[in-house]
């Protein structure tokens, strides 16, 4: 079948794996030459492709749950969504989570996703207790940060390379509501927006919208918003009605007029300086996710999300000079999203190191590669890198030179069999066969 990521660029031809039991998943593992793990498949790039993938969306129970103490253990395909709608009527929440719900525990755990607290609260992996890992000749083995340590830092961001995540031991944040109390403030450049991040640090969360097409004194207008969970309200939430985009939007309605008129309208239905309101959460954490199959708007091409960190001391810098280029080379997306990052964590490859982080949508055309190219270098220049669970396309160089943690990795996959068993295509190209 035709497999690929949420971006659609690349596609390949891949044989897909459900097994319906642990031990279904184990006796594949052995089987097979090589495979790869695979969730929901939101991942936009080539993390999660392979000639043959094992999808884990039968292995979605839940198998444990503490109500006194806020703890949870599932098995690695059970979704977000999923384990939000058990929670939240219960007074719990996720302690970390992406833009997206519709992804996997076992996916949260690879890419060690950050949401929009890292400041405060770090990576996903930071509340996952224990995990139990399919290894290359099928056993399992439970990890932790005091058992197997090397394998458990190294399955956290390990973007599937050590092994299939088969169940996860997670710490949740209680809630007593299932709303957020929003404040979005109106920021009229760069600066102001990471002065802006700045003055609003001690918020639990915060992200802001950037319009990644305004030039000059304009450069990198933003809506940021900062939020924290409600102290009352109701725990539980209406039905959510979601529309879906029917078809693959033409590429002729892609135009830099139709993204720039696009990023301008949202810049611009903010009329107050600083305006406040309670959402839903489903509103504050997914607003993408209340429009279905929305990757469908770049078009039957498919597009690449870009999204990297630099170091704070570089931030206005180096944020200002790579959007520039990208005003300058008339691309863009009809949203970037800006966010501030906390310390980084010892797992080898978990993204997040302290600064600020930029992600952007291009629709995939034959140049685009080539800007790309000299984005990278301008954020290897800043002493940045970028995030693996959106790359489709980074060279081997640029990754070895901007996460110096790969050879830890590659240790860790020698010892524990891994090497040559859980690949991926992004694997090959960089270099981590
Ligand atoms: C709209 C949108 C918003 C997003 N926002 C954010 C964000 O704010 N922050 C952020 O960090 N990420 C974000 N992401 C990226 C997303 O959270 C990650 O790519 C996540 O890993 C996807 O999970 P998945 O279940 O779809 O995994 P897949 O895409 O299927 O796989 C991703 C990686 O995880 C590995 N994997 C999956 N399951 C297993 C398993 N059981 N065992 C071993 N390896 C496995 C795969 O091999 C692959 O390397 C966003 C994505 C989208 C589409």
């Amino acid at each position: 079948m035709r497999l690929h990521g949420w971006g659609r660029y690349p596609q390949v031809e891949a044989q897909q794996l459900a097994p319906l039991t642990v031990s279904a998943s184990r006796a594949l593992i052995g089987a097979h030459r090589s495979l790869l793990g695979r969730g929901m498949g939101r991942s936009y790039g080539d993390s999660a492709l392979h000639d043959c993938v094992l999808n884990t969306r039968y292995l979605q129970h839940l198998l444990a749950f503490d109500a006194s103490h806020g703890s949870l253990r599932c098995q690695a395909g059970a979704t977000l969504d999923q384990l939000l709608d058990f929670l939240v009527p219960r007074g719990w929440f996720l302690p970390v989570t992406p833009g997206t719900r519709f992804v996997t525990v076992g996916g949260a755990v690879a890419s060690d996703v950050h949401g929009k607290n890292h400041h405060l609260h770090g990576c996903f992996s930071e509340y996952v207790d224990e995990l139990l890992l399919g290894l290359g000749d099928g056993s399992l083995l439970t990890c932790s940060r005091s058992e197997h340590a090397e394998l458990f830092h190294a399955t956290c961001g390990g973007m599937g390379l050590t092994g299939l995540i088969v169940e996860v031991a997670l710490r949740l944040t209680p809630i007593r509501s299932a709303y957020v109390n929003q404040t979005t403030f109106k920021l009229a450049n760069l600066e102001d927006a990471l002065q802006g991040f700045e003055s609003q640090r001690q918020r639990t969360y915060s992200v802001a919208w950037i319009d990644c097409l305004a030039r000059g004194a304009e450069l990198g207008r933003s809506l940021l918003m900062v939020g924290e969970h409600a102290l009352d309200g109701p725990l539980q939430l209406p039905r959510q009605r979601r529309l879906a985009v029917p078809l693959d939007m033409p590429a002729a309605l892609l135009t830099h007029a139709s993204m720039q008129a696009f990023n301008s309208l949202y810049y611009r239905r903010v009329h107050q300086a600083e305006v406040g309101r309670r959402v839903d959460y489903r509103r504050f954490f997914y607003p993408l996710d209340g429009i279905g199959q929305w990757n469908r708007l770049y078009g039957k091409r498919g597009f690449l999300q870009y999204q990297f960190v630099i170091p704070k001391a570089a931030g206005l810098q180096g944020m200002q000079a790579i959007l520039r280029r990208i005003a300058d080379s008339r691309r863009g997306s009809f949203l970037a999203v800006l966010k501030v990052f906390g310390e980084q964590n010892r797992n080898p490859l978990s993204f997040p190191l302290e600064g600020y982080s930029l992600a952007l949508d291009f629709k995939y055309d034959s140049g685009l590669l080539a800007l790309l190219d000299e984005l990278d270098a301008r954020v290897l220049e800043h002493g940045g890198r970028i995030y693996l669970s959106k790359d489709a396309r980074m060279s081997e160089q640029t990754f070895k030179r901007s996460y110096p943690g790969w050879e830890q990795l590659q240790a860790v996959r020698a010892r524990y069999g891994a090497q040559g068993k859980f690949i991926s295509r992004q694997a090959q190209r960089l270099g981590l066969e």
